[in-house]
């Protein structure tokens, strides 16, 4: 009768549709079966944060560099921050543009927690993660760039005694400070710089310099270009 073959397809279907999903979880995520034989991920956590405009391969590389340090990645595009202007480009372009470049790694969570605070001090922030992430050591991670003006950031002396700081060299800047409490826990990455900045890009926008996902992205959004 008609109403038992509408049922026997209805039943494929539903036996289509869960198998391909099925399939999805399983082969759409290799690096969450990779990372699960890798039980020597320290249990650690990663903060990353920057402006993001636009999200760039040099920031690509750094979560590349993390990524066998830590099982926990947050990437915390920022909304008022304390030391410089705020972005042209509204956030949550920026935060899209992260997520999308980011989506690859079930290591890697974006967060929002930025457009919360004002200013959004990094002792703050730690704080935040703490109670989130209880018993779990933090880390900043920073580009050389920041790491030469790292004393000025506000209560340096209690930030150096809640968080280690990861280094990620850019170009030549220093690789001391000399300015710094003797108590911070520094680790200079030893990768090579990846020389690329955010400005070059909003001066000279080129595509290729970004993840593709991010190009996209702008170009449906008419950003930069
Ligand atoms: P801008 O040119 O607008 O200052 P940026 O390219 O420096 O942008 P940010 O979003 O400010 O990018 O960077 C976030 C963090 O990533 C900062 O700690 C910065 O030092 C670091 N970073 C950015 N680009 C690189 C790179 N090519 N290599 C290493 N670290 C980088």
């Amino acid at each position: 009768s008609k109403a038992s073959l509408r049922f026997v397809l209805y039943l494929q279907l539903v036996v289509t549709l869960g198998f391909k999903n099925h399939t999805k979880n399983i082969f759409s995520r290799p690096q969450t079966r990779v990372r699960a034989l890798m039980p020597g991920i320290p249990d650690a956590l990663a903060l990353f944060g920057g402006q993001f405009d636009p999200f760039h391969w040099g920031h690509a590389h750094v979560i590349q560099q993390l990524l066998p340090r830590f099982r926990h990645i947050v990437v915390l595009p920022s909304a008022h921050p304390p030391h410089r202007a705020a972005s042209e480009t509204p956030f949550h372009h920026r935060f899209a543009m992260v997520q999308h470049a980011t989506a690859q790694w079930s290591a890697v969570t974006v967060s929002d927690y930025d457009t919360q605070h004002t200013p959004s001090f990094a002792l703050h922030t730690v704080r935040h993660f703490h109670a989130q992430y209880p018993g779990i050591p933090i880390t900043l991670v920073i580009g050389s760039d920041q790491y030469a003006v790292l004393h000025t950031w506000h209560h340096i002396d209690t930030l150096c005694d809640l968080a280690q700081f990861f280094v990620v060299p850019r170009d030549t800047q220093p690789r001391t400070n000399p300015h710094l409490p003797a108590a911070a826990h520094i680790t200079h990455c030893t990768a090579p710089p990846y020389p690329l900045s955010a400005t070059e890009l909003r001066a000279d926008w080129q595509a290729t310099l970004v993840p593709p996902s991010v190009a996209d992205y702008c170009q449906a959004h008419g950003l930069y270009a």
